[in-house]
């Protein structure tokens, strides 16, 4: 397709936030997901800093995790060590020197660390509700469309966080997106028969085992035989994983949003990511490509 064309059929595509390697690739990927429509279509997509923004107004924006570190259930003295835990392992995250392999044991430390603090603080279940309302989470410009379209298409939603599922689950019920044809996999709160924090369900998922959550799922996979094109979103290399543990994949499109340390990895979320977008809070382009397909 000429540029000129291309243009004319994307112009969410022209904004400088969008940053595509290999432009030939991502338009026959998405001719494919035309062609397959909406009966073969399914979305994996990760929660934090993918469907939540990174930041507002300069401000960073809270992960499901910050929304309790912030939350009057925490003490001071809690708060300020889960900062500090914050400070410590966040940088590491992101560290573009070290590889996935090298951050694993340290990811493994800071949700051991944070959690046994959550735990000790007896959070309450019935005050998350008012925990999220009252935090800054913010779900990325354009989530209503996101969301609301994909259900009027019955598009199967797996939205695969390493962050806190019963927090994230609030956050989309308070927005009113909490759709029927969505499927949370995420670390699960356990609490007690008072309704207190007393530890968390099943294995733990961290950045960078999604691999093994994607394998954990394979039964969901399986029922969703027939749709074996995908529409990846992730913000971190770890959820490239996110798609191992579907049977029949035919058609991929991995969509990544590159938001902290943008010079330094670029390069490599454009090597990893079909469509990389930089510094980008809104679902105008997972939108945009939506709307040709459904
Ligand atoms: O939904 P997602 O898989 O992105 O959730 C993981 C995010 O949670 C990471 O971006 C990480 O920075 C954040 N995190 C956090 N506090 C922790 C552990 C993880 O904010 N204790
Ligand atoms: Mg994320």
């Amino acid at each position: 397709m000429e540029e000129r064309e291309r243009e004319r059929e994307m112009p969410q595509f022209e904004k400088n936030t969008v940053h595509i390697r290999d432009p030939e690739r991502v338009e026959q990927i998405i001719c494919s997901l035309i062609k397959g429509g909406a009966s073969k279509l399914q979305i994996i997509t990760d929660f934090d800093m993918t469907l939540t923004r990174f930041a507002v107004n300069g401000k960073r924006c809270p992960t499901c995790h910050n929304v309790i570190d912030n939350c009057k259930l925490v003490t001071e003295e809690c708060r300020k060590k889960l900062l500090k835990l914050k400070e410590t392992y966040y940088p590491i995250e992101i560290d573009p020197h070290l590889t996935m392999e090298e951050k694993y044991p340290f990811m493994v430390e800071w949700y051991f660390n944070s959690h046994t603090l959550l735990v000790e603080q007896r959070l309450q279940q019935d005050k998350l509700p008012e925990v999220v309302r009252e935090s800054d989470v913010c779900l990325r410009e354009g989530y209503e469309q996101f969301f609301d379209r994909l259900q009027q298409h019955t598009v199967p939603v797996f939205i695969f966080s390493a962050g806190l599922g019963d927090v994230l689950e609030e956050v989309i019920r308070q927005a009113g997106v909490y759709h029927p044809n969505i499927k949370v996999v995420s670390n699960f709160m356990d609490f007690d028969e008072k309704g207190i924090l007393k530890g968390f369900k099943g294995e733990l998922i961290h950045i960078y085992n999604k691999h093994d959550g994607a394998l954990r799922n394979t039964e969901y996979f399986k029922q969703l035989k027939d749709n074996g094109n995908i529409i990846l979103l992730g913000d971190s290399l770890g959820d490239l994983n996110m798609a191992d543990g579907v049977p029949n994949v035919e058609t991929i499109l991995k969509i990544g949003y590159l938001n902290d340390k943008v010079e330094e990895w670029l390069e490599k979320y454009m090597d990893s990511y079909d469509i990389v977008l930089v510094r980008d809070e809104t679902l105008e382009v997972p939108n945009s490509i939506l709307q040709k397909i459904l």
